[in-house]
């Protein structure tokens, strides 16, 4: 059976299993959050079975993908990166349709996937492993990377191409074997990376993708006999559980998780590249970024200037269907998402008093919420302490630049933060005293590149950064060699 295939005018996208398009049983829907009547595609569902079936092809492709040269699998994966080029306009605008960011930040994302798979491919042909010479005489002595083995790779849905992508080329490139199980609210994007994969040549077993539940589906991968190691994005909840499982059986694991991500803006800040960027990072991509901001902490002397301007600012933002022009805001993912968004702006309610703009849904056939800005918030608020995920921001009042970095540390998270500043010897302080594992300064929180290390500090993360050269540490071993001659 091939993938995709079009029943009347759905497409039905099957699983990935040892190199073969596979559907049996049922299947489940993607659909557009923008419309929700519009059905994206169905999706074949995987079950536990097909969960062992993948990880054995895996684990039997394993000593011919492992043992291939690095730039022979560096070719496959350029070769995939040029596949997706060309499907480039198709690839975003599904991404639109099926995760409801708006088109031009779905081209970035999708050019930022095409652009990992050619930095790890070029990987392929460094892979640096250790020289250092020896203490004794004619020892020579040196270490090379290994494969791991069989990974398993678990993805969310809010960046539902370039996740998979910056987890599948480092492993791929390593020598490692996969299988992927992406978020069910977005699997598309992802099936089309393992598309591009197939088209280029990889051979069977080495690339496995399965779609559905991820309670079934992710226990089953944790328990696969094949596996050696797990990495996953998503919530705290299920990463943590993840990790304790994980744990029992000695497997390699990297959790990239939750964040409540602050933007400190003090009084010297440039003011309106500083409004445009909480803007931006706060309610762009609906806040669904892990690295987006949640709390703003601005500094008393601009506290109520600043709060007049970041309102005036929100209100001109247009939320709608991420494929129209003009639109800033598209909607949440799926209705749970909203829920919990509502939840959460019914606590901001109760707790910081009625919001300063927004804090409604907005009436149509899609998920949408109005940007939403609560003022006066403190500390103890849960608003200003748990995760919401969606477009919701607390603002706080700090009374100068101490008590701002002391707020913005104190909480459990660490992934992404920010400062607004022209004084250089707050920069400096702020990057050494952070407690995050991404920095921004007059930029917004959220907004990465490939090519350096990411990842979160604290309960945001477990286990070595993704991307940039780090990424190579979880994916690879040192093998250690001492040779006399
Ligand atoms: P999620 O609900 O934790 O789901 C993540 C993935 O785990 C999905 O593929 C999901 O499958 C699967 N899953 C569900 N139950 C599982 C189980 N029992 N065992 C194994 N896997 C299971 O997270 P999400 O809602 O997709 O994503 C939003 C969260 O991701 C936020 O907390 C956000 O901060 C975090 N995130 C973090 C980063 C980072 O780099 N730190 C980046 C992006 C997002 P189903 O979809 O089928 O349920």
């Amino acid at each position: 059976m091939s993938g995709p295939t079009v029943a009347t005018s759905v497409p039905t996208f099957s699983n990935y299993i040892n190199g073969e398009w596979v559907s049996r049983g049922s299947t489940f829907e993607n659909r557009n959050p923008a419309d929700t009547g519009e059905i994206v595609g169905l999706f074949a569902k995987a079950t536990a079975q097909d969960v062992e079936d993948a990880a054995a092809a895996a684990e039997a492709s394993l000593p011919a993908w492992s043992t291939m040269t690095g730039p022979a699998r560096g070719n496959i994966l350029f070769k995939a990166a040029e596949i997706l080029d060309r499907k480039f306009e198709q690839v975003a605008a599904e991404m639109t349709r099926e995760e409801g960011k708006t088109l031009p930040e779905a081209k970035g994302e999708v050019r930022r996937s095409i652009n990992i798979f050619r930095y790890f491919a070029g990987e392929g042909s460094r892979m640096p492993g250790m020289l250092v010479p020896s203490e004794r005489d004619r020892v020579h002595m040196f270490a090379i990377r290994k494969p791991i083995g069989v990974v398993g790779l678990i993805t969310p849905w809010n960046f539902p191409s370039a996740i998979p992508a910056w987890k599948l080329a480092p492993a791929l490139i390593c020598g490692n074997t996969v299988v992927l199980k992406p978020a069910s609210a977005a699997p598309l994007s992802s099936w089309r990376i393992v598309e591009a994969l197939h088209e280029a040549g990889i051979p069977k077993g080495v690339v496995n993708f399965v779609a559905g539940s991820g309670g079934e589906l992710g226990n089953a991968l944790v328990h696969a006999k094949p596996l050696k190691a797990v990495s996953f994005t998503g919530s705290c909840q299920i990463g943590n559980w993840l990790h304790e499982e994980a744990s029992k059986r000695r497997l390699r694991i990297q959790l990239e998780m939750g964040g409540k991500n602050p933007t400190i803006v003090l009084g010297d800040a440039d003011f309106n590249a500083a409004v445009e960027n909480v803007v931006n990072a706060a309610f762009f991509s609906t806040g669904q970024k892990c690295t987006a901001t949640s709390r703003a902490i601005v500094e008393e002397p601009i506290y109520d200037k600043f709060l007049a301007a970041l309102v005036e600012r929100t209100k001109k933002l247009k939320v709608g269907d991420g494929m129209q022009p003009g639109i800033d805001i598209g909607p949440c993912v799926d209705q749970a998402q909203m829920d919990t968004v509502l939840k959460y702006i019914d606590i901001g309610r109760k707790e910081a008093g009625a919001p300063k703009v927004g804090g409604n849904r907005i009436a149509g056939k899609g998920y949408f919420v109005e940007p939403t800005i609560f003022a006066d918030v403190t500390q103890d608020m849960t608003i200003a302490r748990e995760e919401i995920f969606g477009p919701v921001l607390a603002v706080m009042r700090a009374k100068n630049f101490e008590d701002a970095m002391g707020i913005a540390n104190n909480i459990p998270f660490g992934l992404s933060s920010s400062i607004q500043t022209t004084n250089l010897s707050r920069v400096f302080e702020y990057v050494y005293r952070m407690e995050a594992g991404l920095l921004t300064v007059n930029l917004p929180s959220a907004g990465v590149e490939y090519q350096l290390p990411f990842g979160g500090a604290k309960e945001s993360s477990f286990g070595p950064k993704e991307q940039g050269p780090a990424a190579l540490e979880f994916y690879s071993d040192y093998k250690t060699v001492y040779l006399k001659y």
